[in-house]
């Protein structure tokens, strides 16, 4: 299966620059050292230099195997000018394909700047990747007898799941975290009463209000 035009033009942009001292200086795309009077001193090593490439190819080969599901990631990495091979010379290395994210159940690419934000994620049973729909509590959660009176003052945030009575709540300094580590959108709290909450459909906090 051939590129598309757009995944050869990356590649060939990609395999065209001199990554060895990209730390080091802002350059014009595809700047080569050899031919460069003002080079620095500073540059990478060969490995060093193999690796920042493998990223940059990593990261455009998500967009770009999302867009097309003709994508070929191995011939796209060749065309990066990187190695896909393993370390005893076998073609097809799974290191190229473990760098980039699929979704479990469909096996597509998954979509570009990860899941969607979910800062009051509390449940972590389900691995490190959160690929539950895009809802408001669960039933379960919304049915649970805990509510208290529906004027009581709590705060929700736009992708929360839960009301909680206040910022101090493990539960939610939990979900914070996790969405910090995960270079998710960490929202503002907004202060409503449990009532609305539960109308817009969050659930109750367990942590907030146990019994
Ligand atoms: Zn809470």
């Amino acid at each position: 299966m051939a590129l598309s035009r757009l995944a050869r033009e990356f590649a060939a942009e990609i395999n065209n620059h001199d990554w060895s001292d990209a730390p080091f200086r802002a350059d014009r795309a595809g700047h080569l050292r050899d031919d460069d009077p003002n080079r620095g001193s500073q540059q990478l090593d060969r490995r060093q230099t193999d690796v920042v490439r493998m990223n940059v190819m990593w990261v455009t080969a998500q967009v770009l195997g999302h867009a097309d599901p003709n994508f070929d990631p191995y011939e796209y990495a060749e065309a990066c000018g990187v190695n896909t091979r393993t370390p005893s010379g076998r073609p097809r290395s799974g290191i190229i394909t473990a760098g980039l994210r699929f979704d479990q159940k469909t096996g597509k690419y998954d979509r570009p700047g990860g899941p969607p934000a979910w800062d009051d994620d509390e449940d972590e049973s389900e691995g490190p990747v959160d690929r539950r729909p895009d809802q408001v509590g669960t039933a379960e959660q919304r049915a649970r007898d805990i509510w208290p009176d529906p004027r009581t003052p709590g705060f929700v945030t736009p992708r929360s799941r839960n009301v909680h009575r206040t910022t101090d709540c493990v539960k939610y300094a939990h979900a914070v975290s996790i969405a910090r580590r995960r270079g998710r959108t960490v929202h503002e709290p907004v202060w409503t009463t449990t009532g609305q909450a539960q109308t817009a459909g969050k659930g109750i906090c367990s942590h907030c209000w146990a019994a």
